[in-house]
């Protein structure tokens, strides 16, 4: 999508370091990260959220740049959270379907963070 911003950072149209990429997926840090990882992880081709007919090899992508990611960081041994808000009532704010991966620190059990 011309004017999505995770569009253009997945695609290096804005210079972002990317923590991790491979055909499918790119991982970046979060701009205001809530957690000492906040790590997104996020399909180079749009998806408006998780159930816009994400294809099993791109889920499958995301899930492996997670374990990428999670283990670079160290937070595999620690524990971390994976969230995507859907929807206006889960407060999505870019609609580009992307997994928040949190951790770093103890995380409150009844919170989102995210
Ligand atoms: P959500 O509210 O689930 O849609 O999450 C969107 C996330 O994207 C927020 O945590 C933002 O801080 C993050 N974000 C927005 N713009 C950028 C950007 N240019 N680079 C990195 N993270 C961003």
């Amino acid at each position: 999508m011309s004017d999505c911003i995770f569009c253009k950072i997945a695609n290096g149209e804005i210079p972002t370091e990317l923590v991790y990429q491979d055909d499918l997926v790119a991982a970046f840090k979060d701009a205001n990260p809530l957690t000492p990882v906040h790590i997104l992880v996020v399909p180079k081709k749009h998806y408006e959220n998780v159930v816009d007919g994400v294809p099993a090899e791109v889920l499958a992508a995301m899930v492996h740049a997670i374990d990428v990611v999670t283990k670079e960081t160290g937070i595999d041994k620690t524990g971390f959270r994976c969230i995507t808000n859907t929807g206006d009532d889960a407060g999505q704010s870019v609609h580009h379907f992307h997994i928040h991966v949190m951790g770093g620190r103890k995380l409150d059990p009844n919170a989102g963070e995210g």
